[in-house]
């Protein structure tokens, strides 16, 4: 089946045709029809499944068929990045109409973000912050809104915007679609949705918190103090011209970029403490394949989308299970093949088996031949040695009864 079916405009059809679209995904095919009929839904999907074209191109094709120049559409992200990447899916489905699309975040100056809202604009991408900022500073009205969507809803409410997000939706108008996407649904999500939909449809593809599907995954025991040397043996073993490295700090994450220096790759390091052009040139220059590894915390788990990542190597074991699937979610995106490896020390097994519990099998353990697995830490650390693993953010929930139980060893 193709896209003719949902009776798109053709401009919006001569856009999705230059993407290389050429058949709906699953979640397209469920959430499309719904969203042209101005339903609220509530969608819960793996990630990279295609959530933008999802949610982008009814909201485009009813923007078409009504007033232009009006901000009537509002998509809520929680990170800059992904604000960017949809702000971008988004203006190319519409490159063909002149509908105008703006991207709302923090980092950068408001001059040219209040240029362009004085100018009309016809859908907003932001972030919740900045977004704020601009209501106080009287710049935003919400009078014409007819579509709120939440992208990443379970991010957000992990990075604490809740509160945010209340006060934005004090401002909404009470009669509007909206819509929310989550890769996960704890019961805040649901909550939360209780609270802002009204009758949702709906829109599950694929296994609820599941993590994306063609990925291979193993576990690399070791002691702390060998990681960094793990980690440079793996890089050198794979090859791979686009590996994400993940560390649970930002201080970590630094470190990690200074020991890779000596590998001789190219490396880019994004992580909240960076401002946000060290952040777009990174991501820019990663996806342009001129650094050959990122390396980030958590800021940059979820919904980005660089094409060809082939290796997500996970230096730490991510503080919740949900981070381990949104990590290894930047791999094997639209179901290509993709490896996620993960170094774990003695003191990381307890969250790696709630990992393992969540995705409900165990993971292979797996080592790497000639690696001296045995080699003594050295007299005085240099600081990657010891991870936090009792960082707060394991939440109770995730010792739900309701979890899958990990398969005995034989
Ligand atoms: P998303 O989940 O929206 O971040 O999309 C993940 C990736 O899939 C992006 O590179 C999209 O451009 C791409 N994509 C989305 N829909 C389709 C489709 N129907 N056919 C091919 N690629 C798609």
């Amino acid at each position: 089946m193709t896209f003719d079916k949902f009776d798109l405009d053709k401009r919006l059809m001569k856009g999705i045709a230059a993407m290389g679209y050429e058949r709906p995904t699953p979640i397209q095919d469920a959430t499309i029809p719904l969203a042209l009929k101005g339903r609220d839904l509530i969608g819960s999907a793996q990630t990279g499944t295609g959530k933008t074209a999802a949610f982008g191109l009814p909201i485009l094709q009813r923007l078409l068929e009504g007033r232009r120049g009006t901000f009537r559409a509002l998509i809520l992200s929680p990170t800059r990045e992904l604000a960017v990447q949809i702000d971008q899916s988004l203006k190319s489905y519409a490159k063909h109409t002149k509908l105008q699309v703006l991207a709302i975040y923090g980092g950068v100056s408001y001059g040219p973000q209040e240029e362009r809202l004085k100018q009309g604009v016809d859908v907003i991408v932001a972030t919740p912050g900045r977004l704020l900022d601009h209501i106080q500073r009287g710049r935003i009205k919400f009078k014409t809104l007819e579509t709120l969507v939440l992208d990443e809803a379970d991010r957000m409410l992990d990075m604490g915007f809740l509160p945010d997000i209340n006060r934005i939706l004090s401002y909404l108008p009470s009669e509007r679609q909206t819509m929310m996407f989550s890769a996960t649904m704890p019961s805040e999500i649901q909550a939360l949705a209780g609270k802002m939909l009204l009758n949702p449809e709906h829109v599950q593809v694929g296994l609820r918190s599941s993590a994306a599907v063609g990925i291979t995954h193993a576990v690399y025991p070791v002691s702390a103090h060998l990681k960094a040397d793990l980690l440079l043996a793996i890089l050198r073993e794979t090859q791979s011209p686009s590996v994400l490295v993940f560390t649970r700090t930002k201080r970590r994450a630094d470190r990690v970029e200074k020991l890779l220096a000596k590998s001789g790759k190219k490396i880019a390091v994004i992580h909240g403490d960076r401002t946000q052009k060290q952040r777009t040139a990174a991501l820019d220059g990663f996806k342009q394949g001129k650094y050959q590894v990122l390396v980030a915390t958590d800021i940059a788990a979820r919904g980005l989308d660089v094409e060809a990542i082939t290796h997500v190597i996970n230096f730490d074991v991510p503080g919740t299970p949900e981070d381990y699937v949104h990590r290894i979610g930047r791999t094997a995106r639209m179901a290509a093949l993709g490896d996620a490896f993960t170094l774990v020390s003695p003191e990381e097994e307890m969250l790696m088996r709630e990992v393992e519990q969540h995705l409900g099998h165990a993971l292979p353990r797996v080592a790497l031949r000639d690696f001296k697995y045995d080699t003594p830490a050295p007299e005085r650390s240099i600081g990657l040695q010891k991870a936090s693993v009792n960082t707060p953010t394991v939440k109770k929930s995730f010792f739900s009864p309701k979890r899958p139980k990990l398969p005995r060893k034989k």
